[in-house]
């Protein structure tokens, strides 16, 4: 009966039927729901699976969320950062491979300033206009994000990490704040930006109920990708002892977010792969639809250490632009490198600022 619900009008669901349904789903069902959100998938997208660039600019982080191995307290993390230079010779490596979307992800890390921000965005648009610019460095001002914007960046991933007020409290130390967490996406949506909230699964004593809470509240945000992923133990954090997350409940957490939000970019995530072989894969059959290989200099990927054993951190960009692809192919998707835009914006919108075109 829930079941059936949930994939006939998804929308319709109240967050206990939600919990009822995550708690429990059958072996069998979990099959159905699997499948149903492929079929959902592939009315939207097809055989696609978007392939991002990923650049790890920066291990340094002011923040100390206690399940994150790159948090403020942890002096056991190797810590780097590239500048200008380092990350467009990345994009034009990952340019050459084909990517036409960048994704810039680093700690919170105020080194970079504003105008930092800013000049390496407006660069890389200078560079590569065809392409998309999304970052994803964390909690900012309005402002900060505006200028972000007007530079030319498309798509910003902040994931809400946990809907559940109880839960987001429990694995944050009271300087980091869920309001002012909801106020960035309310600005990041309201400035223009096609938006990626998400959440870890798994988290220490997240319960049925705070993952309805997760649905409910991505049903109502209606943001553009939805990031989710297995909580992964890291060995210098606070929630060393913690199990992780596990693929069963990842997957199950994926269907409902495809049912929920059709049309949703949603990455099978590193986090993924990491917890099992061939995990993207299967993230990819339950209505996954976008992969972010790291493009990093390879000398750095280690040092990016959210969770231990992190997948990915050796071989060059174009070895694992091929290995993607062939698993991808496996399973019997293609691979789509373009732009790869939310459908409600099918167009990069960015020109060159008036004053730098009379100069050109
Ligand atoms: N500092 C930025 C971006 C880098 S962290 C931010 O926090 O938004 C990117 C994501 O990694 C986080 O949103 C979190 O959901 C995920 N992450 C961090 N530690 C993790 C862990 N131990 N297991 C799984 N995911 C983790
Ligand atoms: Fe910093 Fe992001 Fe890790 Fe939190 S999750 S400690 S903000 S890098």
């Amino acid at each position: 009966m829930l079941l059936q619900k949930m994939i006939q009008t998804p929308l319709l669901m109240t967050k206990e039927e939600l919990s009822t349904l995550i708690q429990t789903i059958s072996d069998k069902e979990l099959q159905t729901l699997m499948q149903a959100a492929d079929t959902v998938r592939r009315e939207h997208f097809g055989d696609t699976v978007y392939l991002r660039a990923l650049i790890e600019f920066s291990s340094h982080c002011a923040q100390d969320c206690y399940y994150c191995g790159l948090r403020h307290s942890n002096s056991n993390a190797q810590r780097y950062r590239l500048n200008l230079d380092t990350i467009l010779d990345c994009c034009t490596g990952a340019y050459e491979l084909g990517y036409r979307t960048f994704v810039l992800q680093s700690g919170e890390d105020f080194s970079y300033s504003r105008k930092d921000i800013y000049d390496i965005v407006y660069a890389i648009k200078s560079s590569y206009p065809d392409t998309a610019i999304t970052l994803s460095i964390g909690e900012k001002s309005y402002d900060d994000y505006k200028a972000y914007f007007d530079a030319g960046a498309d798509r910003y991933l902040l994931r809400h990490e946990a809907a559940s007020r109880r839960l987001y409290e429990l694995i944050h130390p009271e300087t980091m704040s869920y309001d002012n967490r909801h106020r960035c996406l309310r600005d990041l949506k309201e400035i223009g930006f096609q938006v990626g909230a998400g959440f870890m699964v798994g988290l220490p004593t997240q319960t049925a109920d705070d993952l309805a809470e997760d649905i409910i509240f991505i049903r109502n945000l209606r943001p553009h990708m939805v990031g989710i992923g297995p909580y992964l133990t890291h060995k210098d954090t606070p929630f060393c002892d913690k199990n992780s997350g596990t693929l069963r409940e990842t997957l199950i957490m994926l269907a409902l977010t495809r049912l929920t939000l059709p049309d949703v970019l949603l990455p099978a995530t590193t986090s993924l792969e990491t917890l099992e072989d061939s995990g993207r894969s299967k993230g990819l059959i339950t209505g996954a639809n976008v992969i972010m290989p790291n493009v990093s200099p390879q000398n750095v990927r280690k040092k990016y250490m959210l969770y231990d054993n992190k997948f990915g951190t050796t071989g060059g960009a174009e070895e694992m632009k091929l290995a993607i692809t062939n698993q991808i192919q496996e399973i019997g998707f293609n691979v789509d490198m373009q732009v790869g835009h939310h459908p409600s914006r099918s167009k990069t919108k960015w020109q060159k600022h008036p004053e730098e075109k009379e100069s050109t």
